[in-house]
């Protein structure tokens, strides 16, 4: 039985060490610009350089996912995907954004990278798990693109494998391909027990 509780607005929180900061998907082509531009998506970079800011402040660590395809990847439209071609390995749309401030030693993991298997989850086919574990990372700050689709996943492996997940409330962004997905996504996050925070909340 699961006790449901309504959203009750953001969280505060301090950090602590055993947090991490997961910035997901901070690349070209899911920018203004770019061949799969989340609408809204280039706001949540000076978002996310404020929370590395204050990752960096506490000598906490700093993870940066992406999705890194090869060639002809099953989610493109040309092998039958609902994609169009979008972060394919080593090009410019699969690089971070340039305004991204990651620092020198974020550790970057790529996902979906074999060609006939898609990846929304940055734990799925990675060593994300084994990497935070041998790090001592209980709790997950997550933000990135996009909402309801890869931040969404992320969550989902995060909270089954037994980590605390803060979700980035002002810096996550949804595709929503129907509309409200982005909404449900957060109810959903929020109900597996998630919290929501934003920058207000994040205690100096
Ligand atoms: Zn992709």
């Amino acid at each position: 039985m699961y006790a449901v509780t309504k959203s009750t607005g953001p969280s505060h929180c301090r950090l602590q060490p055993g947090d991490v900061l997961l910035v997901t998907d901070i690349q070209n082509d899911f920018l203004s610009g770019g061949s799969l531009a989340v609408a809204g998506g280039d706001a949540v970079v000076p978002v996310l350089n404020r929370y590395i800011g204050a990752f960096l402040a506490q000598g906490l660590p700093v993870y940066a996912t992406r999705d890194w395809h090869p060639e002809g990847h099953c989610s493109f439209h040309a092998q039958g995907g609902p994609w169009p071609v979008h972060c394919v390995a080593g090009t410019q749309g699969a690089a971070f954004a340039a305004m991204l401030t990651l620092p020198p030693d974020t550790t970057v993991i790529s996902k979906a990278t074999s060609q006939d298997l898609e990846a929304y989850s940055s734990f799925q086919g990675t060593d994300l798990d084994s990497r935070l574990r041998a790090a001592g990372i209980h709790r997950l700050f997550i933000g990135g693109l996009a909402t309801d689709y890869c931040v969404l996943n992320t969550v989902r492996d995060a909270r089954k494998l037994g980590y605390e997940v803060f979700v980035l409330a002002d810096a996550i962004r949804a595709v929503d391909v129907q509309p409200g997905d982005g909404q449900r996504a957060e109810e959903e996050m929020t109900g597996l027990g998630a919290r929501r925070l934003t920058l207000e909340g994040l205690a100096a």
